[in-house]
């Protein structure tokens, strides 16, 4: 009798131990989607109102729980991600993020003013990067990114992410997102729903620049157009038109460069929208 008793009691403790005592954090409290790559976006899920931090940096954690981590092209070998449950429990979990191998590229017979910029050109410079730079601190509720991604425009990848450029000799920054070549005047759409947060008419580098705020500090860039069809402070839904293709800014030819990025890391574009769709030209207006 004595034994069963005692059983009886250890069992009960359990049952007790799960309902009164403070989270342990079980690990059905955090969930991960997405690919722990250099370049990679994760969206994270654990409880509402839980606090987050990614190696130290606080994120933003919607009513819902969810969260965002991004991976630089250089990131890594790991992150840790600490968790402060509303009940005053926490976890901390550390990831290892895979190392990439990034390509190099060549390019030759640019206008030299376009590679390395006369001294007139520095102050328009230093203003399109401070519109740019002014996006990249954005850090709305919105959550726009959980509409998905695709691709902005269909058509055959002329620039990966995360290669060294070497113009006209000159190695540059790491390309910071993907080229698409599609002919001049193919609509580009919204590659998920946001807020246009900036436009411009004629930037140095990118010209027709047009950047989405897809909440989070998420956001993303589509350059060198011909044309913008939207303005600042306009709503977009994934597939929106946002422009048509051009060649506009420091361009070899007709192309959409794209960027995504979570606040100032530049992430992998083509890790968002997944294969390249059929590449059946679609003219804009
Ligand atoms: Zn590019």
């Amino acid at each position: 009798m004595t034994g069963l008793r005692t059983a009886t009691g250890i069992c009960l403790a359990g049952f007790f131990s799960i309902a009164i005592l403070p989270s342990p954090a079980p690990s059905g409290e955090l969930r991960l989607d997405g690919p722990l790559v250099q370049g990679g976006l994760v969206i994270g899920k654990t409880l509402p109102g839980a606090r987050v931090a990614i190696d130290g940096r606080a994120a933003r954690v919607s009513e819902k729980g969810i969260f965002l981590i991004g991976f630089g092209r250089d990131a890594g070998p790991k992150a840790t991600i600490h968790i402060q449950y509303p009940d005053g429990g926490e976890a901390r979990k550390t990831v290892k993020i895979k190392k990439r191998t990034f390509k190099v590229q060549r390019i030759n017979g640019l206008p030299s003013r376009k590679v390395t910029p006369k001294p007139e050109d520095l102050a328009r410079i230093k203003r399109d990067n401070a519109g740019i730079a002014g996006v990249r601190r954005l850090d709305t509720p919105a959550a726009g990114f959980a509409s998905g991604f695709q691709w902005p425009v269909a058509g055959p990848v002329s620039g990966v992410f995360g290669s060294q450029r070497i113009l006209n000799g000159k190695p540059k920054s790491p390309h910071n997102g993907v080229d698409v070549a599609a002919p001049r005047g193919t609509t580009v759409t919204a590659a998920a729903a946001g807020t246009v947060a900036l436009t411009h008419p004629d930037m140095f580098y990118t010209g027709k620049t047009v950047m989405i705020d897809h909440g989070h500090g998420l956001s993303s860039v589509y350059v060198h157009m011909d044309k913008i069809l939207v303005r600042k402070g306009q709503r977009v839904h994934k597939g929106a038109p946002i422009g048509v293709v051009g060649k506009t800014g420091r361009t070899t030819g007709p192309h959409l460069h794209w960027g995504v990025s979570l606040f100032n890391v530049h992430l992998d574009p083509a890790l968002l929208a997944g294969p390249m769709p059929d590449s059946a030209p679609r003219k804009g207006g």
